[in-house]
């Protein structure tokens, strides 16, 4: 009866699993080696946390000496976007994860790999043969319930209080004869394949999960959809077929599939499959109030990996902050090897916590802070560039206009035991080097001249000096001068003598300062004025002086 079932439904599969068996044989690989993949669904922008995860699952995979590869799992085309999969993609070539297997560049999307396809709408007769094989085996059968008759059901449940869902002798397809399933499939009507659950089922599902531990659920008894109408799988029937076919073990996924392991785990027994490890991954969550939730997809732009890209983090800020989320015991492994890469960072599934871990801004605008602090000013010129050239093109055209002068503006306080941490994102080098740039510089002093209110013949002085800097003098000869020069203008040497007798003094030699650094460069907190200097040197400081003169004469 099974057989004659499974014939007439699905007719045009002639294979059966053994033969997928032998197409896809176990890989060849070290003992111990772990096969991981990244999963999703193209339906829009690419998640942060999915990023995390795949971070994770290359880690995973590639330490042990095994193979991480992307699956697109594009089961549900109502949902499916556009250029979604070139997103996915080109995601995770940025973020040095490029699949061993599966779809490897873009643009022709080019796909690698012995257990191919890896896009779930071309994998349409193999899933029919697993389903073939459930149908025959008693496991599996076809269901013509329209959604009308699944809410009439859902209803009667309500009214009689029992447990709502597709099971036991409500499930009404269940032990239809032959003749009805042929009299449907004859005119015309495409039936869904549901798992023949036991039920009751008082059995008890139970596992340790690698990342949350010994897990004791309730065996499954609902007779769920594996194939849909349209022979596409549902997302537990693809991952039992794909996940044994493609030898991914551990399955790292997210923890919303937990509450559906009973069901696979039931799948993979009835089709007599060895279970896989789980680990099952907690979002990543933030605060909203006093309150955590998972970081939403339509409330937070930063669950958008683009917002990333936009702010100008680089992509090592992002990917140590995500490992940071995933293992705690980043952070202290980065302090002790401070110039290993990332990628080397050994990580451990069993740490990661089973709480979501909290998304914070401060953290990621640290560690960033910390990342672009250890790159040499020509990466950060470099990096800041291929940014600006997206986001900030005028930045971009300054940069680009004199690249040595924009090297040494990011060679600023750079070199030596303590780097300057000024830059939290490429969308911050306006701010905190922009006044190098002349045109920058304009803008700024166009909006606000915060020069003090001393009179022209004191800030003359001071700018005149300031013209005659010589780069070969040491910043001792130059500060000494300066204070002198502040002496002769009526400054006090220092603010200590100042406070002695604050009415016999203009102010103090940090007012002096204040005089040279608000005419350089049009604001009031800047790094180390001596440095600024040289790296400005003559021709631009002149300029500069001459356009403040005219400011200051002619306000
Ligand atoms: N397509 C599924 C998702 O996007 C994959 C889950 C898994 O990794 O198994 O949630």
């Amino acid at each position: 009866m099974s057989k004659a079932l499974a014939d007439l439904l699905f007719p045009h599969i002639t294979k059966t699993p053994r033969d997928y068996f032998a197409q896809y044989p176990p890989r060849d690989l070290p003992v111990g080696a772990k096969v991981t993949r990244f999963a999703p669904s193209p339906t829009g922008f690419v998640h942060i946390g999915s990023l995390m995860t795949s971070l994770v699952c290359r880690r995973v995979a590639h330490q042990s000496g095994g193979v991480f590869f992307l699956r697109i799992e594009d089961t549900d085309k109502k949902r499916e976007q556009d250029r979604s999969v070139e997103e996915i993609v080109t995601n995770l070539i940025n973020f040095d994860l490029t699949p061993d297997e599966g779809y490897v560049s873009v643009d022709p999307l080019v796909e690698r790999g012995a257990y191919a396809p890896y896009v779930q709408s071309q994998r349409v007769e193999i899933y029919e043969t697993f389903a073939k094989y459930m149908v025959e085996q008693g496991h599996a059968y076809p269901c013509f319930c329209t959604e009308d008759e699944l809410d009439r059901l859902r209803k009667s449940q309500e009214a009689q209080n029992v447990k709502p869902g597709y099971y036991g002798s409500w499930a009404i397809w269940r032990n239809a004869p032959l003749e009805r399933v042929k009299e449907r499939l004859d005119a015309g009507e495409r039936p869904v394949i549901r798992i023949r659950a036991p039920y009751p089922n008082e059995g008890r599902v139970r596992f340790t999960d690698v990342i949350k531990g010994a897990i004791d659920m309730p065996a499954n008894d609902l007779d769920s959809v594996l194939l849909k109408s349209n022979s596409l799988p549902t997302y537990h029937f693809a991952h039992v077929v794909d996940d044994t076919l493609m030898h991914v073990n551990p399955v790292i996924r997210g923890d919303e599939w937990l509450a559906s392991a009973p069901l696979h785990i039931q799948t993979f027994e009835f089709l007599g499959l060895p279970i896989p490890a789980f680990a099952h991954v907690a979002p990543i969550a933030k605060l909203d109030g006093t309150s955590k939730r998972k970081l939403s997809k339509r409330k937070d732009p930063e669950a958008n990996v683009m917002y990333y890209y936009e702010a100008g983090y680089p992509v090592q800020a992002v990917s140590e902050y995500l490992l940071n989320l995933a293992n705690s015991s980043f952070y202290d492994w980065r302090k002790a090897n401070p110039d290993q890469p990332y990628q080397e960072f050994p990580l451990r599934l069993e740490d990661m916590g089973v709480a979501s871990p909290l998304f914070d801004l401060v953290k990621l605008n640290d560690i960033s802070k910390d990342v672009i602090a250890s790159y040499s000013a020509e990466q950060v010129y470099a990096y800041g560039l291929a940014w600006a050239r997206q986001y900030q093109p005028r930045l971009a055209a300054l940069l680009e206009a004199d690249p040595v002068y924009g090297v040494a503006v990011f060679n600023l306080e750079r070199i030596g035991q303590a780097p300057r941490k000024d830059i939290v994102n490429w969308s911050d080098i306006e701010r905190a080097v922009g006044f190098f740039f002349d045109a920058l510089y304009e803008d700024s002093i166009a909006a606000s001249f915060p020069m003090p209110a001393y009179t022209p013949d004191v800030v003359t002085a001071v700018l005149d000096r300031v013209r005659a800097f010589d780069p070969a003098q040491t910043k001792e000869t130059w500060l000494d001068e300066m204070r002198s020069l502040g002496e002769t203008l009526g400054f006090a040497r220092d603010a200590k003598t100042y406070k002695k007798a604050p009415d016999q003094y203009k102010g103090h030699f940090g007012d002096v300062m204040m005089i040279v650094r608000v005419a350089l460069t049009g604001r009031t907190n800047t790094p180390d004025l001596y440095e600024i200097l040289k790296i400005m040197g003559r021709e631009r400081i002149t300029r500069r002086m001459d356009r403040v003169a005219a400011l200051i004469s002619n306000p």
